[in-house]
């Protein structure tokens, strides 16, 4: 079959592996002599039961999760854990936030209908361009947890050193860099992160948590669908689950495993976002959002001098076969996202055409 796909640098529902899309087509209307397509099969047939046991195991091996750590699909997306991590782990009704960018404060927007959130850093004073040093927080002892946000995906900021929690439990949403570069998961109380960044479709997020955070005793009012330990003791499958989600998510973390786990997809990320980061600090034209010490190699927002130049680029690049780029409404500008299915070819590409364009627009 013939096709041509363009160069996507949408920020999600973002590019998969075309290998793991190749597979999917492939298995599309017989899955493995079952007689059907997994979007048609039961959540309780053993051919199912298989595709989510393996997806967790293949999970597990590729973080190197510690059996105190369970692992959760759970649907609703990333905003529904804004809330659920707010209703089952507030028990002094007290957490932590370190404000980064839009994702975080929507996460902190969200828990402060459940509780007391102390906004305990920030870098709202220099448009999210920088992450703060969280080396020695005010955190109140009865604090129940930290929370961060890892990457943020619009404002293009990460994490290289977690925040020192003071021996309090650190919540991250790890959506736009999960599976990008190795985590060690025993630093982290909960680790979530919706799918639909760098790993497949989307309406799914995975949940890690440690299992002492589990909890009987959540407030009547939180539904049962939010309740982390109903997920847990019932191996995801409470209700039905984004069967279709957790089908093509094991896919990818096979394909990852067979390349050479996260260590390897670290190492062609952060050549990949060098190709970018090397071209922008030297244009004459397109200047990088962040400080270099704490740039996303997953979303690169850039921008030109002007509002109209910007959209110019967007415009031509989109005519020349380069997709979604243009930065969230929020921010404007201009964004890459290279998440772990982008291949390098697609940066250098994009580099070429954004110095084709640089050269003429001087
Ligand atoms: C996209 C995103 C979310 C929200 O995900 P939805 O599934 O759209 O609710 C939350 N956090 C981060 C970091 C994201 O990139």
């Amino acid at each position: 079959m013939q096709y041509q796909r363009s160069f996507n640098f949408s920020a999600g529902p973002a590019m998969m592996p075309e290998a793991v899309l190749e597979e999917i087509r492939d298995e599309m209307m017989n899955y493995r002599g079952s007689g059907m397509c997994v979007m048609e099969m039961s959540h309780r047939s053993k051919v199912f039961q298989q595709i989510v046991e393996e997806a967790e195991a293949d999970l597990r091996a590729l973080m190197q999760i510690p059996d105190n750590y369970r692992v959760l699909f759970v649907q609703g997306g990333g905003t529904v854990q804004f809330a659920m991590v707010a209703m089952n782990l507030m028990k002094n009704g007290k957490a932590c936030y370190v404000e980064t960018g839009a994702w975080s404060k929507k996460a902190i927007a969200e828990a402060k209908k459940y509780g007391e959130v102390q906004v305990i850093a920030s870098s709202a004073d220099k448009n999210f361009s920088y992450i703060p040093d969280c080396s020695d927080l005010p955190i109140p002892e009865d604090c129940d947890y930290v929370y961060i946000c890892e990457n943020e995906t619009i404002h293009g900021v990460t994490w290289n050193t977690l925040p020192n929690t003071k021996g309090h439990v650190l919540v991250s949403d790890q959506s736009s860099m999960f599976l990008s570069r190795p985590c060690n998961v025993s630093d982290y109380g909960l680790i979530w992160a919706g799918v639909q960044k760098n790993i497949g479709p989307a309406g799914m997020a995975v949940v890690i948590i440690r299992e002492d955070l589990l909890r009987d005793d959540l407030n009547a009012y939180v539904p049962t669908y939010m309740n982390y330990k109903v997920h847990a003791d019932n191996d995801s499958m409470y209700n039905t689950p984004n069967c279709w989600s957790i089908y093509c998510c094991g896919k990818v973390f096979r394909y990852l495993r067979n390349l050479g786990g996260l260590e390897e997809m670290q190492r062609r990320n952060e050549e990949k976002a060098k190709v970018l980061y090397d071209f922008l600090d030297t244009s004459s034209l397109f200047r990088a959002a962040v400080v270099p010490a704490d740039r996303s190699v997953m979303n690169v927002p850039f921008v030109t001098p002007s509002k109209e130049l910007d959209a110019e680029v967007v415009a031509a690049a989109k005519a020349a076969g380069f997709d979604n780029l243009k930065g969230h409404k929020s921010v404007g500008g201009l964004r890459a996202s290279i998440y772990n299915a982008m291949p390098k070819e697609g940066v250098e590409a994009l580099v070429s055409f954004l110095k084709d364009f640089e050269a003429t627009h001087q």
